[in-house]
């Protein structure tokens, strides 16, 4: 399958991760719309959140929480979804844009694969 995030996922496409574990890869968008601008991504290839089983779901939400503790954004983030194409989604690997415009924000990548 030539998904560019599941090659993302699997390090085989270039990268500035700031988290992975063995279910969700969190990355910066390489067209930033925002000071931060990041995916958080699940491993498992689906498109749409209703095919998003219900354990990802979860962790996704407790992802979103952990790096907004890391990144001190309790008070000024975004979480964007783009769910079909008609609601302007491109990539058809399920994500959200973890977005904010606080300045100074001390973005950490864990990895970055070039
Ligand atoms: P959308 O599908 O509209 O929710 O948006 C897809 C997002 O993925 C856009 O903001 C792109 O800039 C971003 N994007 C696409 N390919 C890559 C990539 N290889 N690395 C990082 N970000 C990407
Ligand atoms: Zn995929």
């Amino acid at each position: 399958m030539s998904c560019i995030f599941c090659k993302i996922a699997e390090h085989k496409a270039p990268a500035k991760i700031i988290f992975e574990d063995s279910d969700i890869i969190v990355f910066a968008d390489f067209n930033p719309r925002a000071i931060v601008h990041l995916l958080v991504t699940p491993k498992f290839h689906c498109s749409r959140i209703m095919d998003l089983p219900d354990n990802l779901t979860l962790k996704i939400f407790e992802t979103v929480r952990m790096i907004t503790k890391e990144l001190k954004l309790q008070d000024n983030f975004k979480l964007v979804l783009h769910n079909g194409a008609l609601a302007g989604q491109i990539v058809e690997h399920l994500h959200f844009h973890y977005l904010s415009n606080q300045p100074n924000v001390d973005v950490k990548f864990k990895t970055v694969i070039t």
